[in-house]
Parts: C-alpha cells; sequence; structure tokens
C-alpha cells in the first residue's frame, strides 16, 4: 500500500449531479478520510458545449450540500490538455504509440469489409507497424499500440479478477488529430499526475480500465487500486431513471432529506455492513472497507430512504438541525427565518424531531411556532372548530388560568374538564390543535402549550373560541 491513500470523484458537468455521482463521490471520500488520505475533486470538462460554468457550479453544490468536503483545489481536465498531448507524444518516441493516417473513409470502408468477410470490425490499422520514412505530411491522430495477443487482467477489489481478450481491445486513439486528447487517455493521465492510488467509480467504466491499464503499462506507471461499482437500479431493478423519481442530488436536498440521512442511505446502497441500516458517518468512516461493496446491484428504495432520514432527524442535535432547516428553505427559494421563528423552533425542537421524516414535514409541525396570531385553521382544522367545540374552549379557558404550567398538572386538568363533559380527552385535542396551531396534524397538545406558554396558550384559545 503507497504512503498515502488518494482517491478522487472525477464527474463529468452534465448540468446537475447524479445520485450515482454522488454515492461514487460519498465512497471515496469514505475510504480516503478513514485511510487518512485525500479526497480530490477533478471536473473532467472536456466537452466544451456541455461544461458550463453552471453545469460545474451544480457539481460543486452537491458536493458541499452533502458535505464531500475535497482536499486541494479542484482540477480540470481541459486545462491539462498540453500535459496529455506531451504524454502522448512520449509514447510514440518509445513506440508505445504510433501515427495513424488513415482517413475516417478508409476506416469506415475497412469496417465494411471486415463485416462483409464475417471478421471483426475492431479497426486495425495499417500504419501500426509502418516505416516513418513512408508516413505523409497529413494529419494524423496518435494510436496506442496495443497488445494483439493474449489477456488484460483486472484485478478489481469488487468484481475480482476480470479478464479481457486483448483481441477485442482496439489500439485506441490517444491524441485526435487536432491534437485534442481523448478521454482515455486524459484519465489516465490525470490519475497518474495527481497521485490518485485508488480508483473506485461505477463499473460502466470497467472496460476502460482494461484500456486504460495499457497506458499505465506503457508508461512505467503503477496501475491505481480498481473497485468498480455496480449500478444503482430502480426499485423495479431497471436502470434508475427519472421515471422511477428524482435523480439528482439538489432535488433530494429539495425534498427535504438532511445531508447525514442522505450521507447514510447512499452508503447503504451498494455497501453493508452487517445489518446495519442507520450508521453515523463516524461509524461509517470506521466500518467502510471496499470489500464491503457489494457485487451485486443496488436497488434504490424510497421507503428505506425516508425512514432513515427520520431516524436522522431524531437523533441530529437541535443547532444542527436548525442549519439542515436553512439550507433546505434556502434550497428551495423560501424565505430566511425571523430570529423568532428560530427561536420558536429551537425550543420546540424535542418535540418536533421525534417523528418527522423529512424537513418539510417537521416545518409543517412547527407550524403553531412559525406563525403568528391569528392562526387561521386550515380546512382540515376547520372541522374541529364547530360551534360545540368552540363553547368548549371556552369553557376550557378559566381552567387554564391558574394551574400550574407544566405537563402533569396541565393532563391532570384537561383531563378532569373532559370527564366533566362526558367526553373523552380525544374530543377536546381535535379543536386545541386547531385553536393553538390552525393545523390538524402537530405536536401533541402538551408539548404546543408548554412550548408557547401561558398566555399564548390562552390568547390562542380565545381567538378560535370568538
Ligand atoms: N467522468 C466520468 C464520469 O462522469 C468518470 C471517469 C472516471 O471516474 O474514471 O462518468
Amino acid at each position: 500500500m503507497p504512503a498515502q491513500v488518494v482517491t478522487r470523484i472525477a464527474p463529468s458537468p452534465t448540468g446537475y449531479m447524479h445520485i450515482g455521482t454522488a454515492r461514487t463521490g460519498l465512497f471515496n471520500w469514505i475510504f480516503a478520510r478513514k485511510m487518512g488520505g485525500k479526497f480530490l475533486l477533478r471536473i473532467e470538462d472536456t466537452d466544451r458545449t456541455r461544461s458550463t460554468p453552471d453545469a460545474t457550479d451544480a457539481i460543486f453544490r452537491g458536493m458541499r450540500w452533502l458535505g464531500l468536503e475535497w482536499d486541494d483545489e479542484p482540477v480540470s481536465q481541459f486545462e491539462r490538455a498540453a500535459r496529455h498531448a506531451e504524454v502522448a507524444h512520449q509514447m510514440l518516441a518509445q513506440g508505445a504509440a504510433y501515427k495513424c493516417f488513415a482517413s475516417q473513409d478508409e476506416i469506415a470502408a475497412f469496417r465494411e469489409t471486415a463485416k462483409a468477410e464475417g471478421r471483426s470490425t475492431l479497426y486495425l490499422s495499417p500504419w501500426r507497424d509502418a516505416d516513418p520514412a513512408t508516413h505523409p505530411d497529413a494529419p494524423y491522430v496518435i494510436r496506442l499500440k496495443a497488445p494483439r495477443e493474449g489477456v488484460t487482467v483486472i484485478e478489481d477489489v469488487v468484481q475480482g479478477d476480470v479478464t479481457f481478450k486483448n483481441s477485442t481491445l482496439d489500439d485506441m486513439i490517444l491524441l485526435r488529430s487536432d491534437g485534442t486528447p481523448t478521454y482515455m487517455l486524459a484519465v489516465v493521465v490525470d490519475d497518474h499526475d495527481m497521485g490518485v492510488t485508488h480508483v473506485i467509480r461505477g463499473d460502466d467504466h470497467l472496460n476502460n480500465a482494461a484500456r486504460q491499464s495499457h497506458i499505465y503499462t506503457a508508461m512505467g506507471w503503477p496501475l491505481p487500486v480498481y473497485a468498480h461499482l455496480p449500478l444503482i437500479l430502480g426499485p423495479d431493478g431497471k436502470k434508475l431513471s427519472k421515471r422511477h423519481g428524482a435523480t439528482g442530488v439538489e432535488e433530494y436536498q429539495k425534498m427535504g432529506y438532511p445531508a447525514p440521512a442522505m450521507r447514510n442511505y447512499l452508503a447503504r446502497l451498494g455497501w453493508s455492513h452487517g445489518d446495519d441500516e442507520f450508521f453515523t458517518d463516524a461509524q461509517a468512516r470506521e466500518w467502510f472497507t471496499l470489500e464491503g461493496i457489494n457485487k451485486a446491484a443496488a436497488r434504490f428504495d424510497f421507503k428505506k430512504l425516508d425512514n432513515l432520514s427520520g431516524q436522522h432527524i431524531a437523533a441530529m442535535d437541535d443547532m444542527s438541525l436548525m442549519g439542515e432547516i436553512e439550507a433546505y428553505l434556502t434550497a428551495i427559494d423560501a424565505s430566511e427565518l425571523s430570529e423568532t421563528q428560530k427561536d420558536g423552533l429551537l425550543r420546540a425542537m424535542y418535540c418536533l424531531k421525534a417523528s418527522a421524516r423529512t424537513l418539510p414535514q417537521l416545518l409543517e409541525k412547527a407550524a403553531f411556532v412559525l406563525g403568528e396570531r391569528p392562526f387561521l385553521p386550515d380546512e382540515k382544522a376547520a372541522r374541529n372548530l364547530d360551534s360545540v367545540s368552540r363553547g368548549m374552549l371556552n369553557e376550557l379557558t378559566p381552567h387554564l388560568q391558574s394551574v400550574s404550567w407544566n405537563r402533569e398538572a396541565l393532563e391532570a386538568t384537561l383531563g378532569e374538564f373532559a370527564e366533566s363533559k362526558n367526553s373523552k380527552f380525544g374530543q377536546l385535542a381535535g379543536p386545541l390543535r386547531a385553536a393553538l396551531s390552525g393545523r390538524a396534524a402537530t405536536p401533541s397538545v402538551f408539548d404546543m402549550m408548554l412550548v408557547i406558554g401561558r398566555a399564548e396558550t390562552l390568547a390562542r384559545l380565545q381567538d378560535a373560541a370568538a
């Protein structure tokens, strides 16, 4: 094992950050942090039409929200083009690559003939072994002189040894005729120059690994450790797509999943530690191993995410939860909380966080501290405020004027009052919820009364009774 582990995430800007990229980033981040190594970010921005500042920014935003802080400055692949070309020329000089002058037409014709004759259509360039003295003064590409015989074996920590017949790997282009590097070359040169020791990425790149390994070999560079992660599927076992629901990280932020819950869920998606479903970042770091990554594709389970989200909200300390709520409100372009609202939220947090699965659910239940008098009942709550209920609230008010303001006393007072009305407390609860918050779904009436205090409780009851 090298002295220091270096991992990276190398997203291509697509306009948003896919959940699969986020999971790959997360695994790289956890592993680097666990090993006391570095986690680097490289933007694969060679496709100039897609690599807009906005698209790059979407990646930064997604990474930051998920808390995947990277080390050093992000690397732009595009800006390293000269270095990529330099390596291609070095390989040329060493005889590990060659100039190919074949035109598009010639290549197409080669393929036609091969197809007609039932041979492999993999292009075999006649320039591979040509004497440089015969080279024309014409545009050329630089191709890798890939081994034609034998096999290439990629030792993958997740997939095991994967064997590729060299006869199925072509002499891929390293440098195009306009002097720009291909993706395959750029990835290897960047990973090498950045000192990447572990390449952890989606298994859609497994084939690339075989071809990329030839560049490492040609340059005499040590191969990184490979770990290719299985795909993320939708609940129906098909490749995760918009059809199944959100695929972009920011959409999850806007749905109100707190970042620690998202990290936990994504970590579980394709990796496991016994039966543990809920864990903290520290536990993930402690438990994570590349060997623990599942070989089979993972299925996205929205219910499980909801479940974990609820557990994280309940477990989070109030200040961190407040930070998540503020980030959420910013993400959905909602107005900021006032100091009074924050104050109310913090006082109510203990009774809000136990039952909310998402931040909007928590905020919905927080209406009684976020709103102001008069609390106009919404449609559901209004059904609990008919004239009989209003009369009951009116009668209740004097009983609350002198009672000690603690849970036991309030429970006893409300219980006795309900009994005196020959009704159950349950029948009193609906009107009280409606009066105290204008909503039907709220924390318990006792919690609400304790949080807002006597004067405010009495005022709200009177508002509703009037
Ligand atoms: N840019 C590639 C992608 O977004 C990742 C390349 C790599 O990880 O080697 O799929």
